[in-house]
């Protein structure tokens, strides 16, 4: 279509050469022919009737007689030398000449005066045939009629044929590259019809291609369109504006959206020059798709699809902005008790189930309006709307029965408790860092306090953790300074009434507080992973002062469970032997019943190593934990250490007493009770068949120094109870 002008003008410079050769030739031809002839023959009478009037003269007037000399005359002056006739007349009319019969057609006649005197007495006239002239112009006639013809060809036919090839080739090219878009793209003029489409486009709409096609308006497109139900809920005219609008809007580039059934397609319109526009269309859903999936993921937890962190701060952000307008709500921070344990026992795969399970039991507690996250790991938190701040007790605990009800996960049944920290807003704080901050201080306080319960910010709590935090300085600084000192407390065998051994326990001289207690900073040094080094160095120095002691006399060293993290903790143990000379028959290492909930397979492994060097391994505390009969299946203890909890309530907790001891001889262990502080006591347990006793009614923890003192003091004391 754009080689239109092109094929005029090749049209129009074919014809004119075709025309000029063939007109053109045979015309000037004739003309020049003509006009030679013409003039020859003007010529031959002017000359004639110049010979004629001289003999007129010389011969008065009877030369209108002498016909021979006339004839001769005229045949004398011959200009040119085809036949001519001549014929010469008087002024009377009179025929004088007449030389010739007629010629043959077209004749041309010049005639000229006959002057005697000055005056006229005759004319000569000269015919001659133009018939030669006129087969000639035609001969060339023909040959320029041909020749034109033969012009024709290379002047006209061929270039157009040659366009006529190349426009093909073009436009077989713009068809193959508009049809294999991926886009779909149109063509529409400034009155609303569509120049030119691909097929792209009518796939996108499932268009007819009868139906759009070059010069269907847009309406009847959309009417199209409409019909095929590609714009639900719209009529033609919506769809009409909405397009109309967005071609006039658009500023090249715009992106307008188009939903068709569950597709999206984004248009973009721009303007052409003619005042028409260009539309390219594409189908963007899988786009849109992975991009909301992106999204949602920036924003949501893989694992329990519950909101992540990020979108956890954006709702408290917003909670907080209607807080300003008088709405209460509380910020719960949930963390699962010994859920480490869980997964290290059971396994990560039924770690994620189980952290699957909690997250939809908490969803279920929630109300719509409320927003449950899960920050990391084991950690949940809720925002709440309430009313008043004590609206948030029973709401808690029901998170908390909920959560700790039994899980059934692959056969296996897991029970998890949970503890949770309460922080209100605009109580407790106005700023988002602020309450997720109290909150997560209140739910320090509730593992503190025992687990498995909730406890409500309290201002106490930031200056508890603000003391938390010096002492967390003054301990680093501890171990740097070697501020701490072993003491001893010892162990009394019931059989012989001699002291078997001392129990290691670790105090910390602080220069400004004075004597520490280990309750105090040993859970502190566990969370900041300072352990290994208080432990290690309690272990060498005990090893060390044992070394020193009557050779019958063991000593007991507490392990921490975060010691058994410590892949180096047997290569401690045997360094502090072999540094000390202390035989490995005199060590006792005390673990508690936690160790043997973590990663159990590492653990036994440890203790069976331990085991191996010739060290002793006692269960302390037994009684205050879980109290797994399993464990004592699991790994063949020495002994067992009754918690003090036990001694301190022994009317009640004898029969739990007798049934250890009872357990302890089947399983060739021996029992040790803890905290003993009255004679009453001591003969209870004797009488119960324990093989050991420890406690403030022989003596008090000592400094290593009162070690001597107190194998004689609490042997005698031991002999005379
Ligand atoms: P534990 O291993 O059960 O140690 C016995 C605790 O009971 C000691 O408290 C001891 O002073 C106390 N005790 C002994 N007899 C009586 C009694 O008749 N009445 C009462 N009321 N208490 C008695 P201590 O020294 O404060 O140690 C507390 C806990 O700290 C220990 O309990 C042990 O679990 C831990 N601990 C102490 N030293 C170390 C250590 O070097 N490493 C580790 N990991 N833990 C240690
Ligand atoms: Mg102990
Ligand atoms: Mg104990």
């Amino acid at each position: 279509m754009f080689s239109l002008p092109v094929r005029r003008i090749i049209t129009f410079i074919g014809t004119f050469v075709t025309m000029a050769i063939a007109i053109g030739g045979p015309l000037g031809f004739g003309v020049i022919t003509y006009l030679n002839e013409a003039e020859a023959l003007s010529r031959q009478a002017d000359l004639n009737a110049a010979y004629v009037s001289k003999h007129a003269y010389q011969s008065g007037p009877m030369w209108s007689f002498e016909t021979a000399r006339l004839q001769e005359l005229v045949e004398a002056n011959k200009v040119r030398s085809t036949t001519n006739q001549h014929r010469i007349m008087t002024t009377e009319g009179k025929v004088v000449l007449d030389d010739a019969p007629a010629l043959a057609y077209p004749v041309m006649v010049r005639s000229a005066p006959i002057i005697v005197h000055g005056k006229v007495v005759g004319t000569v006239e000269v015919f001659t045939s133009m018939a030669r002239a006129v087969t000639a112009t035609c001969l060339v006639a023909i040959l320029s009629i041909a020749l034109g013809f033969a012009a024709y060809y290379p002047v006209k036919v061929l270039p157009i044929k040659l366009l006529d090839e190349t426009v093909d080739e073009l436009e077989a090219k713009a068809d193959a590259a508009l049809n294999n878009m991926a886009q779909g793209l149109c063509m529409w003029d400034a009155q609303e019809r569509l120049v030119i489409c691909n097929s792209r486009y009518h796939e996108l709409y499932g268009f007819s291609p009868d139906v759009v096609r070059p010069r269907a308006s847009l309406r009847d497109v959309i009417e199209h369109s409409c019909a095929l139900g590609n714009h639900p809920g719209e009529t033609v005219n919506d769809v009409l504006a909405e397009r109309r609008a967005h071609f006039s809007g658009c500023a090249g580039g715009a992106v307008f959206w188009q939903l068709k059934g569950d597709r999206t397609i984004a248009i973009t319109d721009s303007r052409t020059d003619s005042g028409g526009w260009v539309s390219t269309y594409q189908d963007i859903t899988d786009r849109r798709k992975s991009e909301e999936k992106i999204a949602h993921m920036a924003h949501h937890d893989t694992l329990t699809g519950l909101p992540n962190r990020v979108l956890f701060r954006e709702q408290l952000d917003e909670a907080v902005r209607l807080a300003e307008k008088g709405d209460k709500f509380a910020v719960l921070c949930l963390d699962l008790d010994h859920f480490k344990a869980v997964n290290d026992t059971l396994g990560h795969p039924l770690g994620d189930a189980l952290l699957q399970a909690v997250s939809s039991r908490l969803q279920t507690c929630a109300r719509e309006t409320d927003t449950v996250a899960r920050l990391g790991g084991d950690e949940f938190a809720v925002i709440v709307t309430i009313q008043e701040p004590h609206d948030a007790i029973p709401f808690s605990a029901r998170l908390i029965e909920v959560i700790s009800a039994p899980y059934e996960l692959d056969g296996h049944q897991v029970v998890v408790g949970t503890s949770v920290g309460i922080a209100i807003a605009p109580n407790d704080a106005c700023e988002p860092d602020q309450l997720l901050k109290a909150a997560d201080m209140a739910l320090y306080r509730a593992k503190v306090d025992g687990r498995g319960i909730f406890r409500f910010f309290e201002p106490e709590m930031d200056t508890m953790m603000q003391v938390r935090r010096a002492l967390e300085i003054d301990l680093r600084k501890a171990v740097v300074s070697s501020e701490f000192e072993v003491y001893y407390q010892p162990l009394v065998n019931l059989q012989n009434n001699s002291v078997s051994g001392f129990e290691a326990l670790v105090r910390w001289n602080h220069p400004t507080r004075g004597l520490v207690p280990p309750a105090e900073f040993i859970p502190l040094a566990e969370e900041i992973g300072l352990i290994n080094k208080i432990g290690g160095w309690v272990l060498k120095q005990a090893c060390i002062d044992a070394a020193t002691w009557p050779r019958e006399v063991k000593v007991a060293v507490n392990l921490s469970p975060v010691q058994f993290k410590n892949r180096a903790l047997v290569l401690d143990v045997i360094s502090a032997l072999g540094e000390s000379g202390l035989s490995a028959k005199r060590l006792e290492l005390e673990i508690t019943e936690t160790i043997m909930l973590q990663d159990t397979e590492g653990t036994l492994t440890t203790l069976h190593q331990l085991r191996e060097l010739g060290v002793s391994i006692s269960m302390d505390d037994f009684g205050t934990g879980y109290s797994s009969l399993s464990y004592l299946r699991k790994f063949p203890f020495d002994k067992i250490k009754i918690d003090q909890s036990f001694i301190r309530d022994l009317d009640n907790s004898l029969a739990i007493v007798r049934a250890v001891t009872g357990l302890s001889v089947g399983l060739g262990m021996s029992t040790t009770a803890e905290g003993v502080e009255t004679q009453a006591q001591l003969d209870q347990l004797r009488k119960e068949g324990c093989t050991e006793v420890q406690g403030y009614f022989f003596s008090r923890p000592q400094p290593a120094s009162e070690v001597a003192g107190m194998l004689i003091s609490v042997q005698d004391k031991s002999r005379a109870a």
